[in-house]
């Protein structure tokens, strides 16, 4: 009254109130004051509310069924991984074993076509998870060490097969000032790089592509790079680039029953190169060939000093480019795996038997730690999913000192169809010392062999 100031002064305030006819109602009061014939006076305006506050409820309920459809369809997207990748490990593990026996030509050929297809089968599983992933918020960079000249170096010769098959030129060359020990995220860059070279071949029926690397700037930290991949081909009208990066959009879809494709490869490398901090974009005109362009930052890392790098651990060999695979270096060991598909069973023992390497198969969780507390493996390769007991709970035991097996530090390998980002996380976590993602990928699991597999011992 003395000042025209006060706490509730200037304020909206919600309120429960009774109606006329007995209801109570929300409400709310906006006070004020006023200041007439040098006295404060309070006005204040009340309002029902009860349509608004439904509106809200409403609304909060609605968030909250959104949420929950968006967990399960994370969850659908598993499992629906974890379908999709077991049957197809068989389909392209079992080629790969019946493309190593002695077969006609035009068996050879069959086959051939059978792995092919099951691998455009598998790329195309793969795109649609890592974009369901992305719009999940579920994908994460792993970032790395790595070196850029080796990684383009990989890139491209895969490329210029496919190109040269076709009868078109592929170079890709870089700048002699962009770095080549670099920290970024190798996978998801390889990724973004393959999509737009392989579209500029897939769309180039005459001329060449050629990747150019640059760089563009430079800070005390980083180096933005770009990378440029042209084409002499179809080209794109410009009404239509707009659209490009975004999902199941194509050009052109006549092309599309031409050439195949299903419009995610570009809304993938968008979202990719955005998670990596980098732009992309595309310059074309219809028959005049295309540019797609992307830049990343990416981090510097020092150059090891002679001194460490005179103490450093020998690097392990080097895995060839060709076809053949490196050998594993401990012969004979002895391999578990646990697996309750019997096709997958198969797949690995024929891999592993192929490696020089003796190995057994169980169907679950239990059946392992049965046969660990009797006899001495090297190593378990261990399904994650399996019936009775699971991989995870199989490992927690074998880890536990009070359990019967013999080896509780016996190295365990996880082999999983989960593609989903923490999957790794609960393998590790539970015990396990690596993770395979399946299709296994016979270079990646003689890695691992060779990574976990003990080292022989000694001759007394
Ligand atoms: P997909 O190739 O699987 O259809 P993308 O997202 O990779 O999906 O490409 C979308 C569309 O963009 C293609 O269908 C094609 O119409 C057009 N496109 C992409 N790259 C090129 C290119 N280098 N030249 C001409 N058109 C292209």
């Amino acid at each position: 009254m003395r000042s025209g100031n006060g706490p509730a002064i200037g304020k909206t305030l919600e309120l429960h109130a009774r109606h006329r006819d007995g209801r109570e109602i929300a409400v709310s009061l906006s006070l004020s004051s006023v200041s007439l014939h040098g006295k404060w006076h309070a006005v204040g305006i009340l309002s029902d509310i009860t349509e608004r506050k439904q509106k809200d409820d409403d609304l909060r309920a609605a968030m909250k069924v959104a949420d929950a459809a968006n967990v399960a369809k994370g969850e659908f997207l598993a499992n629906m991984s974890h379908e999709i990748r077991t049957p197809m490990n068989g389909v392209i593990g079992m080629t790969g074993l019946l493309l190593d026996t002695e077969l006609n030509a035009s068996q050879r050929r069959y086959a051939e076509a059978i792995r092919s297809s099951g691998e455009s089968l598998l790329a195309l599983v793969n795109d649609i998870l890592d974009f369901s992933k992305i719009e999940a918020g579920k994908l994460e960079l792993e970032l790395l060490d790595f070196n850029l000249h080796d990684l383009l170096e990989s890139f491209a010769a895969p490329l210029a097969m496919r190109a040269r098959s076709k009868g078109i030129e592929f170079n890709c060359a870089l700048e002699p000032n962009v770095p080549s020990l670099v920290r970024g995220a190798p996978g998801r860059l390889r990724q973004v790089l393959t999509n737009l070279a392989g579209n500029a071949v897939k769309f180039t029926a005459q001329g060449r592509v050629s990747v150019r690397v640059s760089l563009v700037s430079e800070t005390a930290a980083a180096s933005v790079i770009r990378f440029s991949v042209q084409d002499t081909g179809i080209g794109i009208p410009r009404e239509q680039q707009e659209m490009l990066f975004e999902k199941f959009s194509q050009a052109d879809t006549s092309t599309t029953r031409r050439h195949g494709g299903t419009g995610l490869g570009l809304a993938i490398s968008k979202r990719l190169t955005e998670l990596m901090a980098g732009e992309i974009g595309v310059n074309s005109q219809a028959g005049a060939g295309s540019e797609f362009w992307f830049t990343v930052p990416m981090g510097k890392i020092a150059p090891p000093k002679s001194l460490t790098q005179g103490s450093a651990k020998p690097a392990a060999p080097a895995s060839p480019a060709g076809v053949a695979f490196p050998a594993v270096r401990r012969q004979g060991a002895r391999i578990l795996v646990a697996e309750d598909n019997v096709v997958n069973q198969e797949v690995a023992l024929g891999i592993l038997h192929k490696l020089g390497l003796r190995a057994e198969a169980v169907a679950d969780g239990g059946e392992v730690i049965e046969v660990l507390r009797n006899m001495p493996y090297e190593l378990v390769l261990m399904d994650v999913q399996m019936p009775e007991m699971d991989g995870l709970e199989a490992t927690r035991i074998i880890r536990d000192p009070q359990s019967p097996v013999l080896d509780h530090q016996i190295p365990i390998v996880a082999m999983t169809a989960h593609a989903m980002l923490g999957d790794r996380e609960h393998c590790l976590q539970a015990g396990m010392n690596d993770y395979l993602a399946k299709p296994i990928d016979p270079r990646a699991l003689i890695e691992a062999l060779n990574k976990w597999l003990p080292p022989e011992d000694p001759m007394p």
